[in-house]
């Protein structure tokens, strides 16, 4: 590990503790030469399950198209990049918490939408129609249709879905007297 001021590759370990949740090992360093003190963190690599599609084909998990298809969903709606980043996060880790080497495309939608209607109603809403103009993306978008129509038909009861932003939103804050 390269010291991060001389980078000169010897340091010791001044002390040695266990991250948040027994996920990380947080080591403190002292470079040999300048004494600098520098942070590293180890953690297990991560693995993701192989997701077996409709046909019985497997394909890699790819954390890229969630994400584009959390992005064409929450189009528009009050949602940063680092909050589609973090659900996709979510749904990556309870996805490796099942522990398994192969995991069925319903069960990766399943989660999506679950992630999903925990993050923006209006956008979990739209998630069908959106992957409705993808077609041929993959069996599992397909399948997240079917998903989303049965929970359509359950919340029919209700007539529109639900949004509190409006309702909920404090009034914009005014500019600061620096700003103008
Ligand atoms: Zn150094």
């Amino acid at each position: 590990m390269r010291c991060p001021y001389c980078s000169s590759l010897d340091n010791k370990v001044v002390d040695s503790r266990m991250g948040k949740e027994g996920e990380s090992i947080r080591r403190r360093r002292e470079c040999l030469k300048c004494e600098g003190r520098f942070t590293t963190y180890e953690r297990v690599e991560e693995v993701l399950p192989s997701v077996i599609k409709k046909d019985g084909r497997r394909e890699p998990f790819d954390r890229q198209k969630i994400l584009n298809g959390l992005k064409k969903a929450c189009e528009k709606r009050p949602i940063s990049l680092e909050m589609l980043e973090r659900t996709v996060e979510d749904i990556e880790k309870s996805l490796q918490e099942k522990g398994l080497k192969e995991i069925p495309s319903t069960v990766v939608g399943e989660e999506v939408m679950e992630q999903l209607h925990r993050l923006d109603e209006v956008a979990y809403v739209r998630f069908a129609s959106v992957y409705r103009s993808f077609r041929d993306i993959n069996e599992f978008m397909s399948e997240l249709k079917d998903i989303l129509s049965s929970k359509e038909a359950k919340d029919a009861s209700k007539e529109r879905p639900h949004v509190h932003e409006e309702k909920d939103q404090k009034p914009e804050k005014l500019s600061l007297p620096l700003d103008s």
